[in-house]
């Protein structure tokens, strides 16, 4: 039935059946709070060095982190639009905004960057653990890293998360781009010195050239999207700081108080690091939910079969040619679905259309401009309402539903254009 529904390019919702208790998923778990601590620690002591090569950090002193905000009239248009109500507040953790790269990917891209540099200096004997890490941004630093390349395949934001971040260190970086990469994101990264390879093929396509050819350089360390642990914990540590953001707001989690969370999903790296992480905070009362487009569904066809990244879209006959370039993907990552499965409350899709009319209903209300992929996690809260397989949510009280906007505030202003004309056009037809 479900399968049926996927293969038709159906708006479908899937229910995680086989989620345990926390506690319980934890007793299976390679990974733990400790962990995220470890992350958590090592982007600490990065700020030094941020507050001088990314001034922008500045006023959060250095930590790379984006704001939350209340959404009350997105909230309205939703409710209109849809003809449901869902109770409680609706909020927006703005990865959008993200300093760095301007996405999710400025999380964990960065992240894997700022870990291998720091193991290539403090091996040298070049940095140590105490120091000023503004060092980093120093001529000697800058030397040692140009003896090193960084590679990574991507669909275009983690390209640039680990372009950008890498370049400014002095590393020399190539990034093996998908078929489906915006222009826009290719040509800044070659402003900024990047070697940029282009695909014909899909995004799998990509990441499989780029991993052989890094494997053959000694000195080259290759970010693997499908199965980083690194990239995983650098997501995970977004948790730490929700909660700190939630308590300034004064928003309740707990037992009584339940946290929905819609998470945009494509080959799972940053959704499920970010929903572990939520679960090693909040437990039992958080509720994590991922989002895919109906033509790049390989999370949930790899969770609901239980085969992950045994089976693909392309075994399906589904193309995962999306506007939502971001969550372009047709084979999840095994790693990250086998580790989520049973901690994740369950996946949902939806059509292209619906993630372009709601990025022209939350410009109109909001005045925040999203990329396509970001608006993914924004029908959750609908769902909650009206999908069957999700009724169980619908009895939750003093729930508060929280959307996570992964990118947009790097897309040129022409693109962006484009984007909300073509949801405008879609709202009025
Ligand atoms: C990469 C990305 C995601 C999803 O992250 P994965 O790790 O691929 O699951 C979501 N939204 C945007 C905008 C992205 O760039």
């Amino acid at each position: 039935m479900l399968l049926d529904d996927l293969q038709a390019l159906k708006e479908s919702c899937w229910l995680n059946t086989e989620k345990l208790p926390f506690e319980e998923a934890m007793r299976i778990c390679p990974l733990t709070m400790e962990d995220i601590m470890d992350a958590s620690a090592r982007l600490d002591r990065f700020a030094a060095y941020f507050r001088v090569a990314f001034p922008e950090t500045l006023p959060q002193n250095g930590i790379v982190e984006s704001p939350l905000r209340e959404i009350p009239e997105m909230k309205k248009a939703l409710e209109e639009d849809q003809h449901c109500v869902f109770p409680g507040k609706l909020l927006l953790k703005m990865d959008s905004h993200l300093p760095v790269s301007g996405s999710v990917k400025a999380r964990g891209g960065v992240y894997e960057v700022l870990k291998t540099a720091e193991e290539i200096a403090l091996a040298k004997g070049m940095l140590h653990l105490e120091d000023d890490y503004s060092i980093l941004d120093t001529a000697p630093l800058r030397k040692l890293f140009s003896r090193y390349s960084i590679a990574v395949g991507s669909t275009g934001n983690l390209g640039l998360s680990i372009g950008i971040m890498s370049a400014q260190l002095g590393f020399r970086v190539t990034v093996h781009m998908s078929a489906d990469a915006r222009q826009w994101k290719k040509d800044l990264l070659r402003s900024k010195g990047v070697t940029v390879v282009e695909y014909e093929g899909n995004y799998s396509e990509a990441v499989k050239q780029g991993r052989e050819l890094a494997q053959a350089d000694p000195y080259c360390h290759f970010v693997d999207d499908e199965n980083s642990k690194t990239l995983f914990l650098g997501y995970a540590v977004a948790a730490l700081r929700l909660r700190k953001q939630l308590q300034e707001m004064e928003i309740k989690v707990g037992p009584d108080h339940p946290l929905l969370v819609y998470l945009p999903c494509g080959v799972g790296g940053a959704p499920g690091g970010i929903a572990f992480g939520l679960k090693q905070v909040f437990g039992d009362s958080v509720h994590c939910f991922f989002a895919e487009p109906v033509q790049a569904c390989c999370m949930m066809l790899g969770m609901a079969t239980g085969k992950h990244n045994e089976i693909s879209l392309e075994d399906m006959g589904i193309d995962s040619h999306t506007a939502a370039d971001g969550l372009a993907v047709s084979r999840a990552s095994g790693f990250v679905g086998r580790l989520m499965a049973p901690f994740i409350a369950g996946c949902y899709t939806l059509t292209d259309e619906r993630m372009f009319r709601m990025l022209a209903q939350l410009s109109d209300t909001e005045k925040i401009d999203l990329e396509p992929s970001a608006l993914a996690g924004m029908y959750g809260p609908v769902l909650m309402e009206t999908s069957d397989a999700f009724s169980a949510f619908r009895e939750l009280e003093n729930a508060t539903h929280l959307v996570w906007a992964t990118g947009g505030s790097m897309v040129p202003i022409e693109e962006m254009k484009k984007y909300y004309q073509t949801g405008k056009r879609m709202l009025c037809d």
